[in-house]
């Protein structure tokens, strides 16, 4: 996972900052949270956006964008508020492929 850009909430818009997991005594993951307060969202390289769940399987969004290069997740790495748009970009920290999509329904941007 790159570190030059932090991933936003594809939610709130909210910078994330990173977490380490611990899955089993010798591995854990590295992902993001949101800082909303109640926000439940995260963002892992491997899985994209989801909302962890105590005891269930993680729910892949539908609509992730995916780096054609890499085929990973992209995230949210920039709004511009002005034109609606959500630019993505690829974890991968070499990576140049980004991605814009319209601030999609159900999607609600807080002013
Ligand atoms: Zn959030
Ligand atoms: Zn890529």
């Amino acid at each position: 996972m790159r570190t030059d850009i932090l991933p936003l909430c594809d939610k709130h818009y909210r910078t994330m900052e990173a977490c380490i997991a611990p899955f089993s005594a010798d591995y854990s993951i590295e992902f993001f949270r949101c800082t909303e307060k109640f926000c439940q969202r995260c963002f892992g390289e491997r899985l994209g956006y989801v909302t962890p769940q105590r005891g269930t399987p993680p729910v892949f969004s539908s609509d992730q964008p995916r780096c054609d290069s890499h085929n990973r997740p992209m995230f949210i790495c920039n709004l511009d508020r002005q034109h609606n748009l959500v630019k993505y970009a690829c974890p991968e920290p070499s990576c140049t492929d980004t991605g814009t999509l319209p601030v999609g329904s159900g999607i609600q941007v807080r002013p």
